[in-house]
């Protein structure tokens, strides 16, 4: 499919860097451009391989009638004027994970993973469930490593685990997993998608092209999933935090096929989305032999994905938690339902204006609110109207050492901002990575 041909790629970074040196060692003629600067020596690289790099904000004037493809990059606009253009052309639009598939061996098994929360978490799990099983795992896809740099180590029967955004299913046409996994659906990327009901139609290409011979993972307890289960051809397996099913949780045990497999409190990550995670993974390792007692090694010492209700430090009876991840009321909301203890809840972070409001009926058991950040006048507004007990300090630091010295055994510490960043730090992975620091140096 992608031989000798003239290929136009939309947009760099890592993943059209990849899909770039994959294409160009396959004989196409390549242009690929970008609004921004480029890493020197992928640019380098490329240059070597004949690729041709054109940095332009106004690449539609680029594309004509002579390009075979357009490899859109999956954070380009739907539409984007080159992709309109394209569609125009009628020059088919595709993307790095489409490239990807079709120079893989056919005889590898592809798990994908995707869902509008718990994609990084669940595709991390059982990535790391199959690797301690000493299987032929990789790891690839919206997790950090595009899907064309796994194409030159790829041998026949390995199994791939790719995250996989619904950016990039919107231009996947061929792709086809032997296991496809729907976490949950919600309406999120609206201003990408514009309808839920558009968004809802690019999650469910993750089954496209599945057979009877194909299994397709779906959450039982999710109504847009289930409403639209019969589009799916795969063999159904089903899991659910409520009701018995394939696989379930029943109070503090989660069973599949009926079998115990295992308990709640041998499971290290907290909260009932941590099990739905782990249910998705637990039945992917049942599927593929795994025995519950690696299943259990492996969910003992598994202290989550990071920034993403992590678990950093326990210090006099204070447990301390890293969810940096959480830029927005929703994720903590999640986080706090993951606990039971009292909780120092540290909150802060870039004002977008955003109400607090939402955390209020998961906020029973927050003993102490410690604000900074820009929104931390705002917040410390919200917490006194509420009856909570509040401080307000310009950064996460003097927070952390303030939670140290009011926290008493049994606490937990709970970095979960609520907001952006971007106030006072370059992304949520910096935020977390300094919180972790300060809380390794209490
Ligand atoms: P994604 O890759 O889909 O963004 P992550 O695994 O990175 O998801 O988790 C991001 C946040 O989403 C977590 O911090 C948590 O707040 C929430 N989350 C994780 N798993 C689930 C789930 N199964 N259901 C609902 N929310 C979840």
């Amino acid at each position: 499919m992608f031989e000798n041909k003239k290929i136009f790629i939309l947009g760099m970074a890592r993943s059209g860097y990849e899909a770039a040196k994959v294409l160009a060692k396959h004989n196409n003629n390549i242009t690929i451009t970008d609004l921004k600067d480029q890493n020197i020596e992928h640019l380098k690289e490329l240059k070597d391989l004949g690729v041709n790099f054109i940095k332009s904000d106004n690449p539609s004037d680029l594309l004509d009638e002579t390009y075979d493809y357009l490899v859109k990059n999956p954070g380009i606009k739907i539409d984007h004027p080159t992709v309109q253009k394209a569609e125009r052309l009628h020059i088919p639009v595709t993307n790095e994970v489409e490239v990807a598939y079709s120079f893989f061996p056919k005889n590898i098994k592809i798990i994908a993973v995707t869902g509008s929360n718990g994609k990084t978490t669940t595709t991390t799990m059982i990535y790391e469930i199959l690797k301690i099983s000493s299987l032929p795992v990789l790891l690839g896809g919206n997790i950090g490593y595009p899907v064309c740099s796994l194409v030159d180590i790829v041998k026949d029967n390995d199994i791939l685990v790719l995250e996989i955004s619904s950016h990039q299913l919107h231009d996947m046409k061929n792709f086809k997993a032997n296991i496809s996994i729907m976490t949950n659906l919600i309406p999120v990327h609206l201003d990408h998608f514009g309808t839920y009901e558009y968004y809802k139609q690019q999650k469910f290409k993750i089954f496209n092209n599945q057979t009877k011979d194909d299994i397709a993972i779906l959450n039982k307890e999710n109504i847009d999933i289930m409403s639209r289960e019969n589009e799916i051809k795969s063999t159904k397996i089903y899991f659910s935090s409520k009701d018995k099913t394939n696989c379930y949780l029943n109070k503090d045990t989660i069973y599949f096929n009926n079998e115990k497999i295992i308990k709640t409190n041998e499971i290290t990550v907290q909260g009932i989305h941590n099990y739905e995670n782990a249910m998705c993974a637990i039945i992917v390792a049942k599927t593929l032999g795994v025995s519950n007692k690696i299943i259990k090694q492996f969910f003992k010492e598994f202290k989550g994905v990071e920034h993403r209700i992590e678990y950093v430090r326990e210090i006099n009876g204070v447990k301390y938690y890293n969810d940096s991840k959480a830029t927005n009321t929703e994720s903590t909301c999640i986080a706090l339902s993951s606990f039971k203890n009292p909780t120092i809840l540290l909150l802060g972070g870039l004002d977008r204006g955003h109400s607090f409001e939402p955390l209020l009926p998961f906020m029973q058991n927050v003993k102490y609110i410690l604000a900074y950040g820009q929104t931390k006048n705002r917040i410390a507004e919200f917490a006194k109207e509420n009856g909570f007990k509040v401080e307000q300090y310009d950064t996460l630091s003097e927070c952390v050492k303030r939670s140290y010295n009011i926290s008493t055994e049994g606490d937990v510490v709970l970095l979960s901002p609520a907001c952006a960043s971007w106030d006072q730090y370059e992304s949520f992975e910096k935020r977390g990575e300094e919180f972790k620091k300060n809380v390794k140096e209490l």
